[in-house]
């Protein structure tokens, strides 16, 4: 898609809302979200019905693009936004072939990065394909069109010296949020950052990335029942060396429809409609 106007600067002030319009809506477009299957590791990709595009993460290799290609619109060669949640090569190394395949608007990498070499050539591959948009603080919101990312997580406190030394738990935790179908992305954190979020206005989700592939320190029973999800996905890879998902975290996620990449492949959301907008 083309987004045609920049309405902002990349100067991203506390707290803002960032908006960049979207092209005209084309009708006969189903917007989806889709968590690719790409093993150990996690890989989503949204297309939204004016076209709008984004992938949060990319896996560890070719299986991400296999996924885009399966699921982008055939006539969308271009992809507008990629978030990296944080700096492990489960989330980032897939995005090389991404990047190489594909044209990208806007990237969001993590604020700390790595000190690893693969990073650091990653991190050169994205600057010369893509505008690498500041990285978004806590509060701060960005709209494409209808769709709406808020990011929750880390928080200003947050040092960067922690997150080179703690890659997981200065995870982007961002909420996508289109018309009332909110989606909770959590990275690889641990519910000890999910306890400090102010997760006051994110409660009965729609559905809940379960954070970091499912393992034990991922959630609460306390979380799960805040936030209430309808749904709850865990992207992992069959027969993982860590024993993802631990068993503590399906008993706490029992009552809620919950889905695996590892045993059913990718998984895919239905998003509604926009109000007149043809079935
Ligand atoms: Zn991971």
């Amino acid at each position: 898609m083309n987004i045609p106007t920049v309405l902002c600067t990349f100067a991203i002030a506390i707290g803002a809302v960032i908006t960049i319009a979207a092209g005209s809506v084309r009708p006969q477009r189903m917007p989806l979200l889709v968590f690719c299957d790409v093993g150990q590791g996690d890989g989503a990709y949204i297309r939204m019905e004016d076209g709008f595009d984004a992938v949060i993460d990319g896996g560890r290799d070719g299986r991400m693009v296999s996924c885009l290609d399966q699921y982008r619109y055939p006539d969308d060669s271009s992809i507008d936004l990629v978030i990296v949640t944080h700096a492990d090569s489960d989330h980032y190394a897939g995005l090389i072939n991404v990047y190489r395949r594909f044209p990208v608007r806007y990237t969001i990498l993590p604020s700390a990065g790595s000190s690893d070499a693969s990073y650091a050539e990653f991190r050169a591959l994205v600057a010369s394909h893509s505008a690498v948009m500041p990285p978004p603080q806590l509060g701060d919101s960005l709209r494409f069109g209808s769709a709406v990312f808020r990011f929750l997580w880390p928080g200003r406190e947050t040092k960067h010296s922690q997150c080179l030394h703690d890659r997981n738990s200065c995870s982007y935790v961002h909420l996508f949020s289109y018309q009332d179908f909110d989606v909770l992305f959590t990275g690889d954190v641990t519910r000890k950052q999910l306890n400090r979020i102010l997760l006051n206005n994110v409660q009965s989700l729609e559905v809940i990335k379960v954070p970091h592939h499912g393992s034990a320190g991922g959630l609460s029973p306390q979380l799960v029942s805040k936030l209430n999800p309808q749904s709850a996905v865990i992207s992992v890879g069959k027969k993982n060396p860590y024993k993802h998902p631990d068993e503590s975290i399906i008993r706490m996620l029992q009552g809620r429809t919950v889905y695996r990449t590892d045993s059913q492949g990718a998984i895919i959301f239905r998003l509604p409609r926009s109000p007149g907008q043809a079935k």
